[in-house]
């Protein structure tokens, strides 16, 4: 690529990478969405490897082996596009025993896992004993890290047991858990919001939870998920939203968003408008990702819902990390990898060194 026929704002990012300055060039939302609409992809594509390579030296690509435990499948949020959840009075509704999750956990680690990702329903019938049992059990008999709760289980938690959120995040802390997802954020735009899953939070309730957890000093990540009939602008003002929070955790010197992960939008129901997200399409996106969120390190390609092929080009694309092994997953169908031997192996292929990380990227 001759950078003289580059996108300006391109170009000078590049510059500025490569010369270690990864904070002085801030994309513009208007020049964000100036690159999404008119840039060709493959430009955006080289620049997010080359300030990807000059950000994260040494070739090496990340992943991580934990098990997903959902341990409630009865929820009241009914996003649209939810598979998943139940109403508390469907027979097929559950809440997982401690000796069920115990179990999981014993079969996760038996299989290299040594995290678990505690994710549910919004269940209000669940005392917050339970919470508390359960990440008690996960961290100090089973002796595995904790991340859990997506914002709105975390703000509907301390709204039943009618205590701040403040303060169900020091009872979580104090329980064991260690980090929490950026999960159920989707599309990031309140239109959007009230279209998918209008019972979910408001784009920045969602943003103010997350800020209140890295606060707490409880890291975690963030996603978005795209490929329904979300607009140009609400993908830059979701990535907007989310380079904001980070920049209060930046201010606040805590750790906040270590990763960001690219998600699409799976047919799990037909009661939401989903289209197909092509490959050129999803690795745009992924690379804007990386030059938009300045100060976010990891960039995460979804193998899990993207496939192989697809996530092996994303790691050419700005990403450097491929999420977790998956050991159980009861919402997406799964395109991924399942065995740390797979990870590694895939890494290698790809022309990459793997090493294994911690949730948190420590
Ligand atoms: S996506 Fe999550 S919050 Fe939405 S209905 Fe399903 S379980 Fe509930």
């Amino acid at each position: 690529m001759i950078l003289g026929h580059m996108n300006e704002i391109l170009q000078k990012i590049i510059t500025c990478a490569k010369k270690g300055d990864f904070s002085s060039t801030r994309m513009s939302p208007t020049e964000g969405l100036d690159i999404l609409r008119n840039v060709p992809w493959t430009e955006v594509v080289e620049a997010a490897n080359v300030v990807r390579n000059a950000r994260l030296p040494g070739n090496k690509v990340g992943y991580t082996a934990f098990r997903i435990i959902n341990y409630t499948n009865v929820c009241e949020v009914t996003c649209s596009f939810c598979s998943f959840c139940r109403p508390f009075k469907s027979p097929e509704a559950y809440v997982l025993s401690l000796d069920e999750i115990r179990q999981k956990t014993i079969e996760a680690k038996a299989k290299g896992a040594d995290q678990i990702f505690l994710q549910g329903g919004v269940n209000k019938e669940i005392p917050l004993s339970y919470y508390v049992d359960v990440l008690k059990m996960l961290t100090q008999e089973m002796g595995v890290t904790v991340r859990g709760f997506s914002p709105v289980e975390l703000v509907r938690i301390a709204q039943y047991n009618k205590m701040s959120l403040d303060e169900l995040l020091d009872i979580f802390k104090a329980a064991g858990l260690s980090s929490v997802p950026g999960a159920g954020a989707e599309i990031l735009s309140d239109r959007m919001r009230q279209k998918l899953s209008p019972r979910k939070l408001p784009a920045q309730e969602w943003c103010d939870a997350l800020a209140a957890c890295h606060k707490k000093g409880l890291p975690g990540s963030a996603n978005i998920v795209f490929g329904s009939d979300e607009t140009d602008e609400e993908i830059i003002e979701h990535l907007e939203y989310v380079r904001k929070t980070q920049d209060l955790a930046v201010a606040a010197n805590v750790a906040g968003f270590n990763s960001f992960v690219v998600w699409t939008f799976q047919p799990q129901t037909d009661s939401f408008p989903i289209r197909h997200v092509r490959g050129d399409e999803y690795l745009k996106l992924l690379a804007l990702s990386r030059l938009y969120l300045d100060n976010i390190p990891h960039i995460e390609v979804s193998l899990l819902g993207m496939g192989l092929s697809l996530g092996e080009l994303g790691l050419h694309a700005g990403a450097d990390d491929i999420n977790s092994i998956v050991i159980e997953e009861n919402v997406l169908e799964n395109h991924g990898l399942t065995t740390i031997e797979q990870a590694e192996k895939f890494i290698k292929d790809a022309g990459f060194t793997p090493y294994r990380r911690t949730l948190n990227f420590d």
